[in-house]
């Protein structure tokens, strides 16, 4: 790791990357997130297609969190957590028909399963 400050910036928002579970991709947080399909509002869970792979994993997007796991329903669906990556300034929200998701100064809107 360097110290010269041209990574200045990155200390505000730091180069986070965020691997596909599947291939060996990791993608920038802004790439990730423009890739998020849906949101899967009862079970807090966003659909999100790796544009390297092509296969699509479900994630729990929370603040400064993005959680991988997987959908399983006993009852009622839930999600079951297993590992994640720490996203400082990631701040996802309940909007209307979506999860409003700001990060890096942007605003993402991912739109809910149904709405669409
Ligand atoms: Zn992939």
């Amino acid at each position: 790791m360097g110290h010269g400050g041209a990574r200045a910036r990155e200390r505000a928002f730091p180069a986070v990357r965020v691997p596909c579970s599947w291939c060996d991709a990791e993608f920038g947080v802004p790439e990730f997130l423009d890739h998020c399909r849906f949101h899967w509002r009862d079970v807090r869970v966003v659909r999100w297609d790796c544009p390297r792979c092509g296969k699509w994993e479900d994630v729990a997007l929370e603040p400064d969190e993005i959680r991988r796991g997987y959908v399983y329903a006993a009852g009622v669906p839930h999600f079951a957590h297993m590992d994640g990556s720490n996203v400082p300034g990631l701040r996802p929200r309940r909007a209307d028909a979506a999860l409003r998701v700001e990060y890096g100064g942007r605003v993402w809107h991912v739109p809910d399963l149904g709405a669409f």
